[in-house]
């Protein structure tokens, strides 16, 4: 069981030079007259001593005029969002902290944004998502270390417990329904039978189909980038829930095999390849959509509002996927130039895809898979030592046939078929010449 909490102790947790850091705030605050708060995350990590590097702040009183007294002591930049009373304040040791107003917020409609108006800290703390969120410990001198847990949120911390505040909580903001899996599958919480019961009540409606795409994908992409989110997707989908992705998305025995598999492939890739950045969110949205068609692909991307390039890793298409990973397992017997024409346009997203994808994970299979895509990679950074001023030096005319050209030269280097300069030239000149007796027979 985990006792009472003495506050003070509490942000003694935090790395030293932080925990001196918010006591200055707290200086600050008194200077500018206002009343300062740790809140949210930090607070309940702090309590779990988990790490956590989100220094939330929120001030009763003008927030944004506090931030620019923390700026200029600071020389830190400042980035004002007036519309949100918050600003972003960023340190030159690259630390970063948020600072917010509290207020009161009322919806007008279910599920879209609501209205906001300054508040004290209680009203602050009780528009909040759950009760271990509802947080607060304040950083005035006086008062430094205060705890304030009007809902319980310790309590439930000890009894591992994720409880929402009020009845229409989830209805209000259907976001918190992902919140909700996101932190109950993270921290091995359990939904307090009410909470459960509200939420399933509210996933079974369509108040999700109301939430913007930015919002959707913002509350999706967290849960997907979560360390492990195999088993929070398994809850996603008992709950009903990946329908909102699209109601025609092919949730089959096989998508969810490759979800299990995409933790090992993704830690076999980044081990192998750590050079390469991978959104992993982007990789279980794309396992999650691969046994559905293109147009279903299509229709969640723009649901999801993803940006461009996600869009374009995600977009490789279902039979190319497919052709790919049958023709990269079938045999060895496959050449360099094959392997990069069957991949071209994948992205790094993609050939995770395929690492995860069922008849890779058959133990013989993955290992010839995998080594053509360690051979892929190392290709791809491959290049010609003859450029199109070389081509044009030997006496050739520019123009369409320089990307031919190239493309050969390139496909022969990467099939070893030339490894020099001096070879690549020899190369140009015998396929040129065999171009010229096949515009003879002509
Ligand atoms: P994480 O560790 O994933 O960042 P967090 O609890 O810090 O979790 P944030 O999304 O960073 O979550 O939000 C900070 C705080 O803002 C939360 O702890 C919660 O108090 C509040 N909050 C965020 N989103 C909502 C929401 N949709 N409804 C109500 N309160 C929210
Ligand atoms: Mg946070």
């Amino acid at each position: 069981m985990m006792r009472p909490m003495v506050s003070n102790k509490l942000l003694s947790r935090l790395p030293r030079a932080r925990a001196s850091l918010l006591r200055a705030f707290g200086n600050l605050a008194d200077e500018g007259g206002v009343s300062l708060y740790l809140v949210g995350g930090v607070v309940r990590d702090l309590l779990l001593k988990r790490e956590n590097w989100d220094l939330d702040l929120t001030v009763e009183g003008d927030g944004i005029a506090f931030a620019r007294l923390v700026a200029d002591r600071y020389g830190a930049g400042l980035a004002v969002f007036e519309r949100f009373a918050t600003a972003r304040l960023a340190f030159p040791d690259g630390l970063k902290i948020d600072i917010a107003t509290t207020r009161r917020e009322s919806y007008a409609q279910p599920a879209l944004l609501p209205t906001v108006q300054p508040a004290s800290i209680e009203e602050d703390l009780s528009r909040r998502d759950f009760t271990i969120n509802a947080l607060a410990v304040q950083l005035n001198p006086q008062q430094f270390g205060r705890m304030l847990d009007p809902y319980g949120g310790q309590s439930d911390l000890r009894a591992r417990t994720l409880r929402v505040l009020h009845a229409g909580s989830f209805q209000d903001d259907p976001t918190r329904i992902f919140r909700a899996i996101r932190f109950e599958q993270r921290l091995g919480f359990r939904l307090e039978p009410a909470t459960l019961r509200l939420l399933a009540q509210a996933a079974s409606t369509n108040l999700i189909l109301r939430l913007s795409g930015p919002r959707l994908q913002n509350e999706f992409l967290l849960l997907l980038a979560e360390r492990d989110p195999v088993r929070a997707i398994a809850r996603l989908a008992q709950l009903k829930l990946l329908r909102f992705l699209h109601r025609r998305l092919c949730y089959t025995k096989n998508v969810q095999r490759t979800v299990t598999a995409v933790p090992k492939a993704l830690a076999w890739w980044a081990h192998r390849f750590p050079d390469s950045v991978i959104e992993r969110p982007i990789v279980y949205l794309m396992v999650l959509s691969s046994e559905s068609s293109p147009a279903v692909v299509a229709t969640m991307i723009r649901r999801l509002a993803l940006s461009r390039e996600q869009a374009k890793k995600m977009n490789i298409g279902r039979p190319r996927v497919d052709r790919a990973l049958k023709r990269l397992t079938d045999s060895w017997a496959v050449r360099h130039s094959q392997v990069f024409r069957l991949l071209t346009d994948f992205s790094d997203e993609a050939l995770v895809l395929l690492l995860a994808k069922p008849r890779s994970t058959q133990s013989g299979l993955r290992g010839l898979l995998k080594r053509h895509l360690v051979a892929h990679m190392k290709n791809r950074t491959v290049k010609t030592a003859l450029t199109g001023r070389d081509l044009q030096s030997m006496g050739l005319q520019p123009g369409p046939q320089y990307t031919t050209i190239l493309g050969k030269l390139w496909d022969a280097r990467i099939d070893g078929v030339v490894t020099t300069e001096a070879e690549e030239r020899v190369f140009v000149r015998k396929w040129l010449g065999k171009q010229d007796i096949r515009n003879d027979c002509y």
